[in-house]
């Protein structure tokens, strides 16, 4: 099954008002793959801003959410708030909110519960640890997060705002890209997954995406192989280049 090259953005905690002028106005001025999902995870502050002015084409996310609309909840932002902005997606489960800030597969798939029942649609995050990996547990890790998500996912159609985002942590902002191969072999394990334990029309619709270091360099290579749906990008989607790694299929 054929499905839409889908580039996701993660600004991190970066980025500036004239840092999402400049950009926006690279990529106004570039020709962009118009069949390709294009989505910009940035600051909550800046979310209003930048779906304002973002090119057409460009849907711009919240990079985190809380699993509550609104309460004594200090420094969260919730999905309503996010719709508030304008804006229709949502980054969850990232693995700097995993590592760094302890969020377990529970709370994530809370979030995940909530945000779709507010309507969002979200890149789902999974990935596992260099040392997982060298134990030889990536599945039983990239299969324990998943089905903590899964088990959130509100009712089968909400399935259809989901696109997940298969992330080895050793290849986040390292520089270390997992080969095509390694991508394609844990892509295929978790559509496998999804086959097995929701639904087989689902794993065959539900975008699959990797990343980790990706870049101008190895974009075509990654998104040529058969269960790799398109990336999402740290680094590189704060660059022009991203131009580039949007036009990865072209
Ligand atoms: C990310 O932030 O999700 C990511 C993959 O970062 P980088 O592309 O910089 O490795």
């Amino acid at each position: 099954m054929v499905r839409k090259l889908f580039v996701g953005g993660n600004w991190k905690m970066n980025g500036s008002f004239s840092h999402i002028d400049s950009f926006f106005e690279t990529v106004k001025n570039a020709e962009t793959d118009s069949e390709a999902d294009i989505v910009i995870g940035v600051p909550a502050c800046y979310l209003k801003y930048a779906q304002e002015n973002a090119p057409k084409g460009i849907k711009i996310a919240a990079e985190n959410c809380y699993t509550k609309p609104s309460g004594a909840f200090t420094g969260e932002i919730s999905p309503a708030m996010i719709k508030d902005c304008g804006c229709e997606w949502v980054i969850i489960g990232h693995s700097e909110r995993r590592h760094i800030f302890g969020e377990s597969d529970e709370l994530i798939g809370e979030k995940a519960k909530h945000a779709l029942e507010e309507g969002l649609k979200t890149i789902l995050c999974i990935g596992e640890l260099l040392e997982e990996r060298e134990e030889g547990k990536t599945n039983d890790v990239c299969f324990r997060q998943m089905d903590a998500l899964a088990k959130n996912i509100p009712n089968p159609e909400a399935w259809d705002k989901v696109v997940i985002a298969y992330e080895p942590v050793w290849a986040i902002g390292t520089g270390k890209t997992a080969t095509p191969e390694q991508a394609q072999e844990v892509h295929k394990l978790v559509r496998g997954w999804i086959r097995d334990s929701v639904d087989s029309c689902i794993a065959d619709k539900v975008q699959i995406l990797y990343g980790g270091s990706v870049t101008v360099e190895n974009a075509k290579e990654l998104g040529a192989q058969p269960d790799v749906d398109g990336f999402l990008v740290g680094g590189a989607s704060l660059e022009p280049d991203f131009v580039t790694i949007i036009n990865a299929r072209k």
